[in-house]
């Protein structure tokens, strides 16, 4: 199965627009035959294999930063369905183990299928983090298939492979009908073992990527009843296939991007770091263009739950005179925007700069006593050079790259959409002068 289609260079517009799985290739430097090893460094899936690449090169994570430049070779695998991905994915990664999937996520943060037997013999079938921690009391050959790198598409997964491959899913059944029972979803207190045990197989060859094997096997015991006037036995068995074609094309298990949960948990984080008691929701961020102090102009932008919005942007016109000094005019810009009482106030606003002009905002802030939510907001001050964030009541600036992934390009967002903003402004504000 593992047989990656290349494409060209960086010829994205090769790769499909199915589902799949896409992997990144550099050339191995323990091998000096030239062009002939590649090392698979990052094996990753997608609903749509051609955009979710293309964002790994034009819009690039802080994490794609770290190794997106190196990439020679770009393969891919297309397959059936998202599920499908998602089970190649987890066979890929087990067998090449690329540097990128390795570093970001340490065993815990992975997800097996655990098949483990009780004292029954009857496997019983759960989710875990620790694949080698388990088979403690019980077990017979326990089989653990992954890693997985989604919890929550897996669960999803196996909730559909569950109602066509009923399973346990604890150690111990009761003696009665159990709460899966009455959903078909589990073989009940007093099993065919054979047909458990069966069942058990095809749903580990599934999870293994060999759903064809599975297919043919079924169609073939499908024939078989029959052939033995087995009616009733052989309907079910064409159910199953029926069932398990069904599930296997399944379009909406894993999510678009599954940046959801992730980018909760970072600006959870960011702003604890901020030390604000409640998750961060609306940050400013402005910016003062000008040419050599004349015609100074200056830009708030605005991010809801870290997603631009363009109705709440503002353009400031410098009032102060034709001298260029920045910390005056940002002082300009910050006391006309805490007097609108009418725009919502921020829980946080980024500047452009270093120390001096997170004092400059501190300063603005304190003159204002009243309304006493201007009080609450955090200032922060981006340092581009160095990539450094000076946090209002924190002595040492923070290392952006030390940041979240999520955080990193947050604020490296709102900085450059900042700057756009002004500069359109000011070449407005310069055409209009020129005509007049
Ligand atoms: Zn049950």
């Amino acid at each position: 199965m593992d047989r990656f289609k290349f494409i060209k260079g960086k010829d994205f517009n090769e790769l499909p627009k199915t589902p799949g799985v896409y992997a990144f290739f550099v050339k191995n430097l323990k091998f000096k035959i030239k062009n002939l090893k590649l090392e698979c460094i990052y094996i990753g899936k997608a609903i749509n294999i051609q955009n979710r690449v293309k964002n790994h090169f034009f819009q690039p994570s802080y994490r794609d930063n770290l190794f997106i430049s190196k990439v020679e070779k770009i393969g891919y695998f297309e397959t059936n369905s998202e599920i499908e991905a998602l089970v190649l994915e987890a066979n890929l990664i087990k067998k090449h183990q690329p540097k990128f999937n390795v570093i970001w996520k340490d065993d815990k943060n992975y997800f097996y299928v655990a098949f483990v037997k009780n004292n029954l013999g009857t496997p019983y079938v759960f989710i875990t983090h620790q694949p080698k921690l388990h088979p403690k009391p019980y077990t017979l050959n326990p089989v653990y298939i992954g890693p997985f790198v989604e919890g929550t598409a897996l669960k999803k997964t196996l909730r559909f492979l569950r109602k066509v491959f009923p399973y346990y899913s604890a150690k111990n059944h009761p003696k009665t009908k159990c709460t899966y029972c009455h959903l078909d979803l589990c073989p009940g207190p007093e099993p065919d073992l054979k047909e458990y045990k069966k069942n058990i197989k095809k749903l580990i060859l599934i999870l293994q990527g060999k759903r064809s094997a599975v297919l043919n096997s079924l169609k073939k015991e499908m024939k078989k009843l029959s052939k033995k006037n087995k009616f009733e036995k052989a309907g079910e068995t064409r159910d199953k296939i029926y069932n398990l074609q069904q599930v296997m094309s399944h379009t909406h298990v894993i999510d678009q991007q599954n940046t959801g949960v992730s980018e909760n948990r970072a600006i959870a984080y960011f702003s604890r770091i901020l030390g604000l008691e409640k998750d961060i929701k609306k940050i400013e961020c402005y910016d003062i263009s000008n040419i050599q102090g004349k015609q100074a102009t200056g830009s708030m932008v605005v991010f809801i739950d870290g997603k631009p919005d363009k109705s709440q942007y503002k353009k400031f016109k410098i009032k102060l005179g034709d001298t260029p000094n920045d910390i005056a005019m940002l002082k300009e810009i910050l006391e006309r925007r805490f007097s609108h009482k009418e725009w919502t106030y921020p829980d946080a606003i980024l500047i452009d700069g270093g120390k001096a002009q997170l004092n400059a905002g501190i300063n603005q802030k304190s003159e204002y006593r009243n309304p006493k939510q201007v009080q609450n907001i955090k200032i922060l001050s981006l340092a581009k050079e160095n990539k450094e964030l000076f946090i209002e009541g924190r002595e040492k600036p923070v290392l952006l790259k030390s940041l979240p992934k999520e955080i990193y390009n947050l604020v490296l967002q709102l900085d450059s959409e900042a700057h756009r903003f002004a500069i359109n402004y000011h070449k407005k504000l310069r055409k209009k002068n020129l005509l007049q």
